[in-house]
């Protein structure tokens, strides 16, 4: 995987404003907000997307996430907010190295989802569950 933006700011080459660190994640504001206080998290493994990223490293933002989002809450008063996480640049990903938004809604501002809901046909869902449950067995 190819040096990324993200890998900069881990080593101190490019300036952020860092709220969080620990030994294997990273959090600081992101420079484009979508609303006040839009946060990114970052593992210190360097991975391009979410599946590619080890045990340890995926515990450890799990661990920190919800003590961000509190944080994100309290510290900007919103009380409604989603998680971004982008894989690949047809779902809209862009830094390659995995991160996760925090996105306070605020009034208009904050996340714009585009939801077009399907029918999930009881056959289709028959072999999805079976080829899904299989692939994690291997
Ligand atoms: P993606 O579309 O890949 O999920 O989002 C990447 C995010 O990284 C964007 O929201 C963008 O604003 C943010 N970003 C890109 N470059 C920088 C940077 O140099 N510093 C910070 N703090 N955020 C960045």
């Amino acid at each position: 995987m190819s040096e990324t933006i993200f890998d900069k700011i881990l080593s101190g080459e490019i300036p952020c404003h860092r709220v969080y660190e620990d030994e294997h994640v990273l959090a600081f504001l992101d420079i484009f907000p979508l609303s006040r206080g839009h946060l990114l998290v970052i593992p210190k493994e360097r991975r391009a997307q979410l599946h590619e990223l080890s045990d340890d490293a995926a515990a450890a933002i799990g661990r920190a996430l919800p003590r961000l989002c509190r944080a994100v809450l309290a510290a900007t008063g919103a009380s409604a907010y989603n998680i971004l996480q982008n894989n690949g640049s047809e779902a809209h990903q862009a830094v390659f190295h995995v991160h996760f938004h925090i996105i306070p809604r605020q009034g208009e501002a904050g996340l714009v989802i585009g939801w077009k809901p399907g029918q999930l046909a009881n056959d289709e869902a028959e072999k999805l569950k079976s080829a899904i449950a299989g692939a994690l067995e291997g």
